[in-house]
Order: C-alpha cells, then structure tokens, then sequence
C-alpha cells in the first residue's frame, strides 16, 4: 500500500511543487521513503528514508526540473527498509523510464527467477517495482527501431507484457524520456487510480494518482476513473490514449474504502466518506436487528471510523461523543512494523476523555480489527476511565485471510479472528458485545456508490483470490518476507 502521483505539464513548466503537495496528501498511504523524478534532457532525482516533509528540502526541489514527473511515498509489503527500495524506480533503457507503483506483485519471486537469476543481470533493490519496470522496459524494448519514435501502440504492447507476466495487484505510473506518461492499472483493477486535467496560463496539466485528493490539492479535475486493465497514454503533444488491455471482472479492494483511502478522496467514482457513513447505517441496522445492547454514547476510535460511527449514533438515535483524542504527532500505530513497539505505542497515541466514559455504556466504533491489540488496549483504556460497559462494533466483517495484494495483513496466525467464534474473540478483546458489519451489508454500501462494480476484492475476509493464482506457497513466500522484513523496521508498494 503506497501512494503515487505523475504528472504531465505544458513546455517549460516544472511539475516538482504539484508532486510534492500531492504526496503530502497522500502521506497516509506510506510514510516509510518518499521520492521525486523528474525529466529535462535527464532524468532528476531525490529519493530517501523517512517522511515527505524530511526527505525533500529546497535544494532539492530547485534540482528537481522538468515538465515530466512521477512520485511516490512507501508503505512496505514486499522487501526492507532501505533507500534501494525507495521509489520511483528509474532506467536508461530503452529510452529512460521512471516507474513507481502501487500494489504488491504476488508472482515476485517467480519474476526474480525467471528474469535475473542467472541470466546476467542484477536485481538491485528487494522491490516489486524493479520487475515490473524490467518487464515493461524489456517489451519496449523490443518494439524500439532506429530512426522510429515510440508511439501509443508500442507503449500498450509494453503494458500488455506487464499484464501478461505480472500477477497481484498494481496501479502504475511510469514518465518516458522524450516519449510521455503512462499510467495503468493490473487485469482486476484491485488498486486505484484516477486521473485529471486543468488548464493555467502556462498551459494544459494531466496528472494521475492513487487518490483524488492528490488531483484536489492540486487543482485539478477527476475526469477519469481509470478501469481494470485499462491504461491511460499522453504523448508529448498531449494527446490522451485511452484503452482497455484485459478483460477480467473490475474487484477493487474493499479495505480501501474502509480504512486506507482518506475519506475526501473518491475512488472509482465512489466517495470514501459516503461510503463509511452508509457502513454506520448498515452498522445500526445490524445493531437493532440483532438486539444488541443499548448504549448511553456513541464514541469513534479515531481517525478512520469517525464516519462511521456518527452515521451509526444517529441510526440509533444516540449521542455521539469524542471520547477518545489522538496525539497527531505520532505515526500510525500498525504502520510500526515491529509488534511491542506497536504495542505501546496505541497508549502514546489516545488518551481518553474520563467523563465521556464514567458510568457508561459504551459503543466504540471501530473500522477494522486485525491483530485486536489496538482494539484491546482502548477497550483497557475504557474501563480505567470509568466506563461501565464496553461494546465495540467493526465497519467490516473478521478478517481471517492474509493479504498478498499489498495491504500488510500477511500472516494468519496473527488476524484475532483466526480460528475463534465471536464470542471467543469479544473475550479476547475484553469486551461485552462485539458485532461485525455484515459482509454482504458492507459490500452493498459500497455498490451504492458506483452500481457498476459487481463485486469488490473481499480476500482479506473470504480467502477468495479473485486473481485466481493465489497458492499457499506464494502466501508463505509473502508472509515469510513479511516477517523477516519488519523486525527491521520498514519495499513494495
Ligand atoms: P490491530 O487490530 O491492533 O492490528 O489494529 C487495527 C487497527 O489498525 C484498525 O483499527 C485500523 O485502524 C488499523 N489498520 C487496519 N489494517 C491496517 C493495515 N493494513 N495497516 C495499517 N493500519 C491498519
């Protein structure tokens, strides 16, 4: 899970300042190494370990020229922390490439095999980018002539290798020395990716990213939600090629829309923050059709529920309240990859405000529990305060199955729900009723958004790979990266 942003300027602009706002809007996406490259008559670059306000200083962005550039910040799910892993990642050949991505390719081992092992060349970093830049640039290669300019056609034959070769999930954005931009997403569109335009004294701007909220900050239109398999290529007179590549089922990935995407972004045309306010409805429907307990208060585990948990205070005609307030300073609990850490760090980040618990029955609402600790420290946190009671409902359903498409779920043996009934795990977490949104409730609330998504990724909750390749050697090939990479502190994207 990483965040990126391309963008194609008019003659003479420099594009720098727009990516580096644009990656601060998508900081939450990953805070692990940030990186810049842009394009003159060369490829610029600034990369490096930490988050976009540390790694970029204003020498840096004065050297970071050129009308063309792509960046990207990094959330690890394959590979270490190391400045090599930082992305984009960038090439000489055929004409100079630079690529970063969004996604986690589940084949990456098979591709390490097959293209660098003992073939005399090197894989330099421990990152999924480096392959699929490989693939791309290889076919590229192949449609290069001399004396004969690399057009549309040659581009999707280069995107089609990409589809045929690299399997999981992947949004990509890649500038072409002297060529253009290309942005694409994999056969089953699990990641996203939008794309926009605007017009300025200087000229005419498209831009690409993870998230709308890049293109917002920026301001820019979202003209295009780009679909599954498809691929979006600007030449350097500007001209949009748009086409399908592949013909799989479009499966976004659920989780986004409950926990990663800021909620002011939109995701193939669906609203984040709509969306989590329709999982609060659903909630409250659940909650009254199920007799659950009444509560006195509703109080959201802050930032991602908060949606959520006002839409379910009024569904139950409850008072929703700020119970708990956060320490903006501190980076996301999960993020720290190195499990006491994690740990400890849910008491630094929330302290909660006593009277809103003191004699209480409360509900906290919650966007996801995954390992349960942070769930199982705040429901601590809320007895201490006072609270009589603890309920706690989650905006979506157990989670019980590793995640080899880039959200870093990769072991089972550590999902709290991994072999427990409910009440098994409302014990574990210390609480007096647990309820989970409905799968079926949570997935319409996301159709309602955009009725031409039949189904979204829901692998995380079923174990149903929609890529249909997933097999337990490639989860125990991700998983076994996974654990050896994040006691080093945190590639992938
Ligand atoms: P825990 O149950 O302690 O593993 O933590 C669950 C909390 O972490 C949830 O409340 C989410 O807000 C957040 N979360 C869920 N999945 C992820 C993920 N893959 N990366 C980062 N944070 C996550």
């Amino acid at each position: 899970m990483c965040g990126f942003i391309g963008i194609h300027g008019p003659d003479g602009a420099d594009v720098a300042p727009e990516i580096y706002e644009g990656l601060l809007a998508v900081q939450h996406r990953g805070q692990d190494a940030a990186g810049i490259v842009t394009f003159t008559d060369s490829f610029h670059v600034k990369k490096g370990l930490g988050l976009v306000l540390e790694v970029f200083k204003q020498g840096n962005m004065d050297r970071l020229k050129g009308n063309l550039g792509v960046g990207h910040v990094r959330y690890p799910t394959i590979g270490g922390n190391h400045n090599d892993d930082a992305q984009p990642f960038h090439l000489t050949f055929p004409m100079g490439i630079a690529m970063a991505h969004n996604g986690n390719v589940s084949n990456y081992t098979e591709l390490v095999e097959r293209h660098f092992s003992n073939k005399g060349v090197r894989v330099n970093s421990s990152c999924d980018i480096e392959v699929i830049l490989f693939v791309f640039a290889t076919a590229l290669s192949e449609r290069a002539r001399p004396g004969k300019a690399i057009d549309a056609e040659d581009v999707f034959f280069a995107v089609r290798a990409v589809h045929e070769q690299v399997k999981g999930a992947y949004s990509v954005v890649a500038t072409l020395a002297d060529v253009g931009m290309v942005c694409f997403r994999d056969p089953y569109g699990i990641k996203p990716i939008c794309f926009g335009e605007k017009e300025t004294a200087a000229g005419r701007w498209l831009a690409c990213a993870s998230e709308s909220v890049v293109l917002d900050v920026n301001g820019y239109t979202r003209t295009l939600d780009i679909g599954a398999g498809e691929a979006v290529f600007i030449d350097n007179e500007q001209h949009i090629y748009h086409r399908k590549m592949a013909d799989k089922p479009h499966r976004p990935c659920i989780f986004e829309l409950v926990y990663f995407a800021r909620p002011d972004s939109f995701l193939d045309d669906i609203s984040v923050y709509k969306t989590r306010a329709r999982f609060g409805q659903a909630l409250a429907e659940q909650w009254r059709e199920t007799g659950a307990p009444e509560p006195d208060v509703v109080i959201p585990i802050p930032d991602s529920s908060r949606d959520a948990a006002l839409a379910m205070s009024l569904g139950l005609r409850k008072p929703y309240r700020e119970g708990l307030v956060k320490n903006r300073y501190i980076g996301r609990t999960f993020i720290m990859p190195n499990q006491a850490r994690r740990r400890s760090s849910v008491r630094r980040k929330l302290n909660p405000i006593k009277i809103e618990f003191e004699g209480k029955d409360v509900l906290l609402v919650d966007d996801s529990i995954v390992r349960g600790n942070t769930s199982r420290r705040i429901v601590e946190m809320a007895r201490e305060a006072g609270a009589r009671s603890v309920y706690l409902a989650s905006c979506s359903p157990m989670l019980l199955a590793p995640c080899p498409y880039g959200i870093d779920m990769a072991t089972k043996t550590e999902f709290v729900a991994s072999g427990r009934e409910l009440a098994e795990v409302a014990e574990s977490l210390g609480v007096d009723h647990l309820m989970y949104l409905d799968r079926e409730r949570m997935n319409a609330a996301g159709r309602e958004g955009n009725a031409r998504i039949e189904e979204f990724c829901n692998a995380c909750f079923t174990g149903e790979y929609p890529t249909g390749d997933i097999t337990v050697e490639r989860l125990r090939a991700i998983e076994g990266d996974r654990t050896k990479h994040r006691d080093e502190v945190p590639c992938g994207g």
